[in-house]
C-alpha cells in the first residue's frame, strides 16, 4: 500500500475484504453499520444467532486442544506476525475505525498502537507463565504448581475501543494457549473483524479465534454465560451488564473478568501546577469525546484555585474543534448513537434545572449526522446531581469546589465506582496520602492519560473484577494446578 492511497480507497479496500470475509457465514439476518459522524451505512454484517455461537464453540474447543500443546514460543511467533500484519495496515486499520466509531483520526491512530502493544507484549509474557517448587513437607515428595490455560475463553466488547479492547483480550488468551471467541458491540464490528482477518492471516487457526457479530447481544450472550465448555468469560461494558452476566455465569461457575463503569474524580489541589493540571483535563476529559471508562467525571478543585482554573480550562476547550473525526485537526468527533446524545442531553438539562451554569458549550453541534455534543464545562456542580453519581460518557465537565483534603477524599470516595482516579499536587505527603485513601484501581497522579500494555488496567467495588495487560492479565486466562509427587523414595 503506498502512502498516497486515500482514506475513501483505504476504506473501500476494508469493507470489500469484510464482506468477503464474512461470506463464510450463510445468515439470514444482517445488520448496518453506520458512521457515527454522517449517519451513512457503510455496510451490512451478518446477525450471528445461538445456532452459530454454539457451532463456534465446538470448533474453538478442537481447536483449542492443538493449540494449547504448542510451546509459549511457537505461539509468540504467531502473535508477532498478527502484530506485524496490523502494523502494515496501521493506517486502513485506523481510517475503519474512526469511520465505524467517529473518534478523530489522530486517536484512532493511536487506538490500533496501543492495541498492538497488547498483542506485542503477550506474545513476550506467555514465555514468563512461571510456575512454583513449594519446599517439600516429606522427603519421599515434591510439591509442584503449574499454571495451565484455562480452555475455552468468551468475551464481549465495547464499542468506544473497537480495536484495543478486543487485542487487550485475545492477545492474553491466545498466549496463554486459550480459544476465545469474541462478540463485538452491534456498533462497532468492523474493527474486530479487522483484527480476525489479519490473524488468521498470520496463522491463527481461524476456529480458535472468531468474532460473532451480532445485532441481539443477549442471544450469543446467553450461549456465552451458559454453555459448560466455556471456562471463562471476560466483559468490558456498563455495570448494569456486567452484573446481569456475572449472575448468568454463576450456574457454570465460570471464571469471570469484568471491566466494567467508571465515575473519576479528577482532584485540583491548590499546589499543583496549574497549567499542566488543565492539559491533563482536557485529556482526561475530551479523549474519545468523553467516551471512556477512564474519562475524567468529576473535576473537583480547590476553592482557592477554582476561578482561576475555570478560566484556564474554558481556554483550551474553546480551542477543541468539533467535526467529523476522518479530517485532520477536529479533537471532538460524534457521540456513538442518538441515544448516547440523548442521555447528555438529559443529564445537562437536570443540571441546569437544578442550578449549575454552562461556562462554554452546553448544546447538541448541528453537524451532519446531528449526533455531536459541544464540548462543555459546567459549574456550580453539587454532588448530588444526576450528572455527579451517573458515568457521563460525553463531553461535558462538571466541577465541583472543595475546600480541604479530606473533603475532596471523601467526595471522591462517594461512589459505588472505583475504575480510575486522578489528582494533582506537587506536595510529596500529600501525593502518598491520597494515593492512599483513594478506593480506586487506578491513580493518576499529575497525569491525566495512565493505560498501557505493561500495567494492570481495572477496578476495585463495582467498576470489577480482575486486571488487563501487564504480567496480572496474563493470569485471567490461567488455571493454578498444584501438583504432589510422592512415592519419590527418598
Ligand atoms: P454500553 O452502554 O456502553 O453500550 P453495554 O454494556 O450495553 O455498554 O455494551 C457492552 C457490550 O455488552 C456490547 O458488546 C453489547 O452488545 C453487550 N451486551 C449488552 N447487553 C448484553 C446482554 N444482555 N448479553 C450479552 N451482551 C450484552
Amino acid at each position: 500500500m503506498t502512502t498516497s492511497t486515500s482514506p475513501a480507497q483505504l476504506l473501500d479496500e476494508w469493507l470489500g475484504r469484510i464482506a468477503n470475509h464474512c461470506r463464510q457465514y450463510d445468515s439470514p439476518q444482517q445488520f448496518a453499520v453506520k458512521n457515527p459522524a454522517t449517519g451513512k451505512e457503510l455496510i451490512k454484517v451478518p446477525s450471528l444467532s445461538a445456532d452459530d455461537a454454539n457451532r463456534a464453540v465446538e470448533s474453538a474447543l478442537a481447536a483449542g486442544k492443538d493449540w494449547r500443546r504448542q510451546t509459549a514460543q511457537q505461539r509468540a511467533v504467531v502473535l508477532h506476525k498478527w502484530a506485524r500484519l496490523i502494523e502494515e495496515h496501521h493506517e486502513a486499520l485506523a481510517v475503519l475505525l474512526t469511520s465505524e466509531q467517529g473518534k478523530p483520526i489522530a486517536e484512532a491512530r493511536g487506538e490500533i498502537t496501543y492495541g498492538n502493544s497488547f498483542i506485542t507484549w503477550f506474545a513476550e509474557e506467555g514465555k514468563r507463565a512461571y510456575g512454583d517448587i513449594i519446599p517439600t513437607n516429606a522427603n519421599s515428595r515434591r510439591l509442584i504448581v503449574t499454571k495451565e490455560p484455562v480452555g475455552l475463553v468468551a468475551a464481549i466488547t465495547p464499542w468506544n475501543f473497537p480495536n484495543a479492547m478486543i487485542t487487550r483480550k485475545v492477545a492474553p488468551a491466545l498466549a496463554a494457549g486459550c480459544s476465545i471467541l469474541v462478540k463485538p458491540a452491534e456498533d462497532t464490528p468492523l474493527s474486530a473483524l479487522a483484527l480476525e482477518i489479519l490473524a488468521h492471516e498470520a496463522g491463527v487457526p481461524p476456529a480458535l479465534f472468531r468474532v460473532l457479530p451480532a445485532s441481539d447481544p443477549a442471544e450469543i450472550g446467553s450461549v456465552f454465560t451458559k454453555h459448560t465448555a466455556i471456562r471463562k468469560l471476560s466483559f468490558t461494558g456498563s455495570t448494569p451488564v456486567g452484573k446481569f452476566l456475572m449472575r448468568e455465569c454463576a450456574d457454570t461457575v465460570k471464571k469471570v473478568s469484568m471491566e466494567l463503569g467508571g465515575n473519576a474524580p479528577f482532584i485540583v489541589f491548590e499546589d499543583a501546577d496549574l497549567d499542566a493540571a488543565v492539559d491533563g483535563a482536557v485529556l482526561a476529559k475530551f479523549r474519545n469525546a468523553g467516551q471512556t471508562c477512564v474519562c475524567a467525571n468529576r473535576i473537583l478543585v480547590q476553592r482557592s484555585i477554582q476561578d482561576q482554573f475555570i478560566e484556564k480550562f474554558k481556554e483550551k476547550v474553546s480551542k477543541l474543534s468539533i467535526g467529523d473525526g476522518v479530517k485532520d485537526g477536529v479533537s471532538i468527533g460524534p457521540l456513538i448513537n442518538m441515544q448516547a446524545v440523548e442521555k447528555i442531553d438529559e443529564l445537562l438539562t437536570q443540571s441546569l434545572e437544578r442550578g449549575a451554569r454552562a461556562v462554554i458549550g452546553g448544546a447538541r453541534s448541528n453537524e451532519a449526522s446531528g449526533q455531536f455534543f459541544e464540548p462543555t464545562i459546567l459549574c456550580d456542580v453539587t454532588p448530588d446531581m444526576p450528572i455527579a453519581r451517573s458515568e457521563i460518557f460525553g463531553p461535558v465537565a462538571p466541577v465541583m469546589p472543595f475546600e480541604e483534603e479530606e473533603e475532596a477524599i471523601e467526595k471522591a470516595n462517594d461512589t459505588p465506582f472505583g475504575l480510575a482516579a486522578y489528582f494533582w499536587t506537587q506536595d510529596l505527603g500529600r501525593t502518598w496520602r491520597v494515593s492512599e485513601a483513594l478506593e480506586y484501581g487506578m491513580i493518576g497522579v499529575n497525569e491525566g492519560s495512565i493505560s498501557s500494555e505493561a500495567t494492570p488496567f481495572g477496578g476495585v467495588k463495582e467498576s470489577g473484577v480482575g486486571r488487563e495487560g501487564s504480567k496480572y492479565g496474563l493470569d485471567e486466562f490461567l488455571e493454578i494446578k498444584y501438583t504432589s509427587m510422592g512415592g519419590l523414595g527418598m
